[in-house]
């Protein structure tokens, strides 16, 4: 029994430890990982997520990620300062390792990758990652206003004041994802292709190959200025909320047969399926989602810049009934409810009255009948 219990633990330690790697962070170790990646990727999965509530205590955070961006609900900040990456084109550089670590299709970045501006640190790349589901079910893991994408990759750095991914994952201020949303479009996207085209290679789970290197920077929306910004966690075990979001409001596009490709090629564990590797969107908690660009000014037709914070809420609110709008509809209902009423009450009582009229006039009618049989 106190083996039992012992071996638990050691499995729990080495999976906050370690297995983080397997996912949104940790890149560098998980290099020597492939003989443990086969084992701890068993212990936990997306079928049954409610499950990672109790292994893993920060999932059960106030702040955990994916959220549903709901976009009426976010804060318009012309502060927010624009993303600037360094380094991200790697043509001509070493080879970069691509892994099928169990939960997804990672690629190995080197930490010469940088976000230079859009946070008061600067941040190093670790890895880039993929969530997608199947030809059924789109599997971005954020969500717009309720709605998935085909599917979703997240490049995640960390701060350069840590001196690995590892140490930094379970900081408050530890890491920078940024996040795209990937949908269907009526061409090959070339530059996915230099990943989805050697997929194939790491079809099983804790296999790797090497690939070219290439600009990495083609695989974001060719606009990086308008953004939602949060603070939330990772979107896997161990669930550790130091991941300061960034979800690009401009999507990239990849063909039918490519996102076919990620959605069917890989396997995990003994030969299943690995698609629909996203997790359930969390609750907000009172967190404030930011938005570098006033989407709801343009699409409600108030073209002011200058207000800030609030503009969008305020403006988002033109689209919704106010609460004296719905007010006004109660009393108006309430009115014709009482209206309807007392023509009802009225019209009864003219019936009643009407009746007993007549029953009135007919026993006049019939007394004299009486005296007669008298
Ligand atoms: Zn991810």
């Amino acid at each position: 029994m106190q083996l039992e219990l012992f071996i638990t633990l050691l499995l729990v330690h080495s999976q906050v430890l370690g297995d983080s790697s397997s996912e949104e962070d940790l890149s560098k170790e998980h290099e020597d990982d492939h003989e443990k990646s086969s084992s701890h990727s068993d212990h936990w999965g997306y079928q049954d997520q409610t499950s990672w509530l109790s292994t893993f205590t920060a999932c059960n955070g106030k702040s955990q990620s994916p959220i549903d961006i709901v976009t009426r609900e976010v804060t318009y900040d012309p502060r927010l300062p624009a993303i600037k990456l360094d380094g991200y084109d790697l043509s001509d550089g070493p080879e970069l390792t691509l892994q099928n670590n169990g939960h997804t299709l990672q690629l190995q970045l080197p930490n010469t990758m940088r976000i230079i501006q859009g946070f008061d640190e600067i941040y190093f790349a670790a890895q880039l990652h993929f969530h997608w589901g199947n030809t059924e079910v789109p599997g971005s893991e954020h969500t717009i206003d309720n709605i998935h994408f085909p599917a979703e990759i997240h490049v995640v750095h960390y701060n350069s004041k840590y001196s690995s991914v590892k140490e930094a994952a379970s900081k408050p201020d530890g890491l920078a994802v940024l996040g795209a949303f990937i949908g269907i479009g009526l061409h090959e996207n070339d530059n996915y292709e230099k990943i989805l085209s050697v997929i194939k290679d790491v079809s099983s789970e804790a296999s790797d190959t090497k690939i070219p290197s290439f600009n990495v920077r083609h695989l974001l929306p060719n606009s990086l200025d308008r953004f939602y910004r949060y603070t939330g966690s990772l979107t896997t075990p161990p669930c550790f909320q130091s991941v300061n979001w960034t979800v690009f409001n401009d999507t990239i596009t990849v063909s039918r047969k490519q996102l076919a490709a990620l959605e069917e090629t890989l396997k995990a564990g003994h030969n299943e399926s690995l698609s629909k590797n996203f997790r359930a969107p969390q609750q907000l908690n009172g967190r404030q989602v930011l938005a570098s660009f006033p989407a709801l000014q343009t699409r409600y037709g108030v073209s002011s810049e200058t207000d800030s914070f609030s503009t969008t809420r305020v403006n988002g609110s033109q689209g919704a009934l106010s609460r004296g709008d719905i007010l006004a509809i109660a009393f108006g209902v309430l009115f014709v409810l009482t209206l309807l009423l007392f023509f009802l009450y009225a019209y009864q009582q003219r019936q009643k009255h009407s009746k007993s009229n007549l029953e009135a006039r007919q026993n006049v009618i019939y007394k004299p009948a009486n005296k007669e049989d008298v």
